[in-house]
């Protein structure tokens, strides 16, 4: 019963999509979270990175109100992305960067085991 449910659902095109780890931005988004295994929508985190305190310390020297410039503007920032059920991080971008990188493996990421257990 339960099974047909399912196919109904998908039939009618109320299929839930998600947006894949590498792929997310600085705002937050609905992924799968490969730690608890639910459809979450994330939470950010944005960090001030050792450039944001470099550009602080630089506008420091230079201007009076400039050192809390960066900060504010959350210049240099890098972002993690939190998932809002078990509150692991899921995904982490450097300010400098572009990629994404995904923390936890996804369940269709796994390989089948080679090797025996370690005692
Ligand atoms: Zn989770």
């Amino acid at each position: 019963m339960s099974l047909e449910k399912t196919e109904n659902t998908e039939k009618t095109g109320a299929v839930v999509t998600v947006t894949p780890l590498r792929l997310l931005g600085d705002q937050s988004d609905w992924v799968d979270c490969p730690f608890c295994r639910r459809r979450v929508e994330t939470r950010v985190e944005k960090k001030p990175s050792r450039m944001t305190y470099i550009a602080g310390t630089a506008l420091c020297l230079t201007t009076f109100l400039g050192t809390f410039v960066p900060c504010w503007y959350k210049w240099y920032y890098n972002v993690d992305h939190h998932c809002a059920n078990c509150d692991r991080i899921v995904a982490h971008r450097e300010y400098n960067k572009k990629e994404v990188e995904v923390l936890g493996t996804l369940e269709h990421e796994k390989e089948v085991s080679q090797y025996p257990a370690a005692p």
